[in-house]
């Protein structure tokens, strides 16, 4: 009995090892399944990090076909999972098949920034609130911390108003027209502030969006505080400035990852991929 107790046991610890992380098995075969992986991972960050409120929303552009990209239907963040994913079409933003679901009002913002940056996988949308008070003044956002030096000298803002029609009403971009007009005052930068509504923020890949989104708000948070102590606050120069390539974006990834893990799941993170493993040589 308790020879057969104890094969039971090994069976079930040879399963737990063998078995695939919670959701991989409907990923076998699928090109998007790494880009939905780390969706729902940025979902989990940005909740964690107080950046998405009840509204934010993050998408990814699909990998199998870069006319498509991947949101959640219309729900809280803290609660996204897989199976919540629809696939739009970047030409218009509508649902290839929306099984029924409630589609995001503002998934616009997602399409019309793919249509105009074929160099973007990965945009968030957010209502920071660290990020709106810069919004609604004449001060520009601007690189302040070391971490940020991904930002433009300023970041633009966009202003509703100037995508309304007359008689048109509302903050939110729910129209295409609104959606482009969004995507031009983003231009070629990584970020965009929303007047009095939020900002959003765009990556080359979700991992990078997702720090990128971080360090929007850490940055804004900083240069708001310093404000306080004095209107004039030295901010960083051109060559304090760095290119993507500069950042080593996957260390504050699998922090901010990390943070979001119970310690069983921590225990099993790959510390050689930060060089842990090694020893440190003599300097
Ligand atoms: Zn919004």
């Amino acid at each position: 009995m308790l020879q057969a107790f104890g094969r039971l046991l090994i069976c079930v610890a040879v399963l737990a090892v063998a078995s695939p992380p919670a959701g991989a098995q409907t990923a076998a075969g699928d090109p998007d399944a790494a880009r939905k992986h780390d969706l729902i991972a940025a979902y989990r960050i940005l909740v964690n990090e107080g950046i998405l409120d009840s509204f934010g929303h993050v998408s990814v552009r699909s990998a199998k076909d870069p006319g498509i990209f991947l949101m959640p239907r219309a729900m809280p963040p803290a609660l996204v999972s897989l199976d919540d994913l629809l696939e739009l079409r970047v030409s218009d933003s509508q649902p290839v098949d929306p099984r029924g679901r409630r589609v995001n009002g503002e998934r616009y913002i997602h399409g019309e920034i793919y249509q105009a940056r074929p160099d973007v996988v990965s945009v968030i949308h957010s209502h920071s609130q660290a990020v709106i008070p810069l919004s609604l003044t004449a001060i520009k956002m601007r690189p302040v911390v070391a971490q940020a030096g991904f930002l433009p000298p300023e970041t633009p803002t966009f202003e509703i108003r100037d995508a309304r029609n007359d008689g048109d009403r509302g903050m939110q971009v729910t129209n295409s027209a609104r959606g482009a007009a969004l995507a031009r005052t983003l231009s070629r930068y990584p970020a965009v502030l929303m007047r009095g509504h939020g900002n959003v923020v765009v990556g080359s890949s979700v991992k990078q969006a997702v720090v990128y989104a971080a360090y929007v708000d850490i940055n804004a948070r900083m240069q708001t505080q310093a404000l306080l102590l004095s209107r004039d606050i030295v901010t960083m120069n051109e060559p304090e400035l760095f290119t993507p390539q500069e950042f080593d974006i996957n260390r504050p990834w699998e922090h901010l990852k990390q943070k979001t893990l119970d310690d069983a799941a921590r225990a099993r993170v790959d510390r050689a991929q930060f060089g842990l493993d090694q020893t440190q040589a003599k300097q």
